[in-house]
């Protein structure tokens, strides 16, 4: 099964795809997990997208496909994909790379949420370097401040988080990504529209529902 989040950065894909995955056994693939993991083992990959995410814009598609063929391949293509694809030339990637192994998506859910909110989620989120736990400083704090429920680690705000950094990332989502939704409806895929300004749980339990009812229809 293949499972695709869409939505803006700091639209809760990350906090949603981890509940998905335990719901429905699929490996959680995040291609900004996978880039900061990357960077932290300081990979030639890592080095090259330092610049692109520190800055804001994404990371030249040809480095991203290969990245994420390799993850969906490892995942023998059970997965949710979260960030991917952010280009409509990644999205064509995936259906091709899908389709040789022939499978398909099986669901797009697109997390919509307007732009006054997300500045607040990803200035308050503090996220786990060591286990990518997600908090946020308001909505979902953990027991001991800066401390990860999950591993015990410090907890830390991603630098691209600093305001500055969050403009640029939404202007290159509308730019660049937003368009991606556009290119599965010219294809005739359904997408799951979702409120992503509901409150965490209230947002698992309409995606549950309407993935619910795709698996049994
Ligand atoms: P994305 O992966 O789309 O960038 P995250 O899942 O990391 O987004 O969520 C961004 C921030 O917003 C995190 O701090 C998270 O705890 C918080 N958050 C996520 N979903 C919600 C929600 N429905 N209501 C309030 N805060 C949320
Ligand atoms: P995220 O953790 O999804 O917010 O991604 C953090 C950063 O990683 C983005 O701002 C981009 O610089 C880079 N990135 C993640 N996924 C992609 C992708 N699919 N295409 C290009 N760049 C990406």
């Amino acid at each position: 099964m293949v499972i695709v989040l869409l939505g803006p950065p700091g639209a809760g894909k990350g906090t949603q795809c981890k509940r998905l995955a335990e719901k429905y056994e699929l490996v959680h693939l995040s291609s900004g997990d996978i880039l900061r993991s990357n960077r932290a083992n300081g990979t030639e990959l890592g080095k090259k997208a330092a610049e692109f995410m520190d800055s804001g814009k994404l990371v030249p598609d040809q480095l991203i496909i290969e990245m994420m063929v390799g993850a969906i391949e490892s995942a023998k293509g059970n997965c949710v994909l979260d960030g991917f694809p952010r280009t409509v030339v990644q999205a064509g990637e995936l259906n091709e790379e899908l389709s040789r192994k022939g499978k398909k998506i099986d669901a797009i859910v697109d997390l919509i949420i307007d732009d006054s909110v997300l500045e607040r989620r990803l200035t308050g989120r503090r996220s786990c370097p060591a286990c990518s736990a997600i908090y946020h400083i308001d909505t979902l704090k953990p027991k001991v401040e800066g401390v990860c429920d999950k591993c015990g680690k410090k907890l830390a705000q991603r630098t691209d988080d600093k305001p500055d950094v969050v403009k640029q990332r939404l202007e290159t989502y509308h730019q660049q990504t937003a368009a991606v939704v556009g290119y599965y409806t010219g294809k005739k895929y359904r997408i799951l529209d979702i409120d992503a300004e509901k409150s965490i749980s209230e947002v698992t339990s309409l995606i549950f529902a309407k993935l619910d009812n795709l698996v049994t229809a």
